[in-house]
């Protein structure tokens, strides 16, 4: 049964038995304690892939390209990075509602639970995507194999950690939605604005 707050408090002093099953549909979309999360994540979808994804479990959990693909124009990398940037977005918030559920079904009967509600979801799934991409962006500007302390020669046979300002923005700057590169060679800056906020806006016309 759920145990989120938005499912307890609709139905006062309910049975557990009286509660919503948590199934992975409800846990992950339809729960009214992530429902707001769910359209945070559709609405910046629809900005990274010019269409906004319905909230359909198919589409949110699995990503199921039969149940749902955005009609758009550009090339088919253009879409390619799209659909990557869209996918990781989406593994990021699905995550946070696990973690959120699994600090909320931790917590002792009786204790004051921590905020694990939809602002608390959204805001951590933001922290994550954003620090993935600065984990990225120190790769473009610094070789990681310099700052392991140990010998180069240990990473004899390795791919090129380092990562080229064009392949970071094509994977982090689709449609400069969550993050753009400033300035040009050797000045270059990385500007994030990855949304945080559940009402924040899309632009209009997408
Ligand atoms: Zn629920």
């Amino acid at each position: 049964m759920c145990s989120a707050p938005g499912c307890v408090a609709a139905v006062p002093g309910a049975a557990a038995a009286d509660l919503p099953l948590e199934t992975y549909t409800h846990m992950f979309v339809t729960c009214p304690t992530v429902v707001p999360a769910v359209a945070w994540l559709c609405r910046l979808g629809g900005r990274i892939l010019g269409a906004v994804p319905p909230p359909d479990p198919l589409v949110i959990i699995l990503g199921d390209p039969a149940a749902w693909r955005p009609q758009r124009g550009g090339t088919r990398a253009e879409a390619r990075a799209a659909d990557a940037l869209w996918m990781h977005v989406r593994l990021r918030l699905l995550q946070a509602i696990w973690r959120a559920r699994c600090v909320r079904a931790a917590t002792p009967d009786g204790a004051a639970v921590p905020a694990v509600g939809a602002a608390a979801v959204v805001a951590m799934a933001a922290a994550a995507v954003e620090q993935d991409m600065r984990r990225d962006w120190h790769r473009v500007q610094h070789d990681v194999r310099s700052e392991a302390g140990v010998s180069a020669a240990m990473f004899a046979g390795h791919s090129d950690p380092m990562l080229t300002r064009e392949a970071f923005e094509q994977r982090w700057c689709v449609r400069g939605v969550l993050a753009s590169v400033v300035g040009g060679v050797g000045r270059e800056r990385l500007v994030v604005s990855v949304p945080r906020a559940l009402l924040s806006q899309a632009p209009a016309g997408i």
